[in-house]
């Protein structure tokens, strides 16, 4: 436990020496991937690795991450690293969290503009593997609650495919995240690390 600890302060000295700005969303100094999230590279019984620096503020403030959760932000800041902005999700609510922040980033989208197949592939995902209706759904997505039931009986789209993997669901839904990189870190955590 000691040694853990040591490691623990040696870890957050570094980590914070890349804060730059503390005014709300905290900012760092560390290079971002192509989604903005900032790289932290840690390097742990001469094992060097990078992991999104929101997950390791999540870790050194809040604590341990259970497998297979996922930090997302309330301020939809990808660089920002205030723990008191990160929270835990599962994979289906960052999904829906995405799908949200996607739709209200673009703005809302002509009422008659048709949806493309990649939307109709998030739509059945999310009615597949969420609790949101057809109604919350049609809001996301701007069309209205009779397209969503349409594509929920399979009366129209019927050729994207509703049945998908976990694998597919990353592939095709979570932008959020920079996947090759980070999906073998998703369910690393610094204790993990620690202990090898
Ligand atoms: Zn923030």
């Amino acid at each position: 436990m000691d040694n853990y600890m040591e490691h623990f302060d040696r870890i957050k000295k570094q980590f914070e020496k890349h804060i730059i700005s503390k005014e709300d969303c905290w900012i760092t100094d560390l290079y971002r991937n192509h989604k903005g999230y900032g790289q932290f590279n840690l390097k742990v019984k001469l094992k060097r690795t990078r992991m999104n620096a929101s997950r390791v503020s999540f870790m050194i403030y809040n604590g341990e991450i259970a497998e297979g959760m996922f930090v997302c932000h309330k301020c939809d800041n990808p660089p920002c690293v205030n723990p008191e902005h990160l929270f835990l999700g599962t994979h289906q609510e960052n999904m829906s969290d995405m799908v949200a922040k996607g739709r209200s980033n673009k703005g809302s989208k002509n009422p008659h503009s048709k949806l493309t197949e990649k939307e109709v592939f998030q739509i059945k995902v999310l009615l597949l593997e969420t609790n949101l209706s057809a109604e919350r759904l049609s809001i996301l997505f701007d069309v209205s609650p009779r397209t969503i039931a349409y594509i929920k009986k399979n009366y129209i789209w019927k050729h994207v495919s509703s049945v998908v993997s976990p694998k597919t669901v990353d592939r095709n839904i979570d932008r959020n995240i920079d996947r090759k990189n980070d999906e073998e870190w998703q369910q690393l955590n610094l204790l993990d690390l620690l202990a090898n």
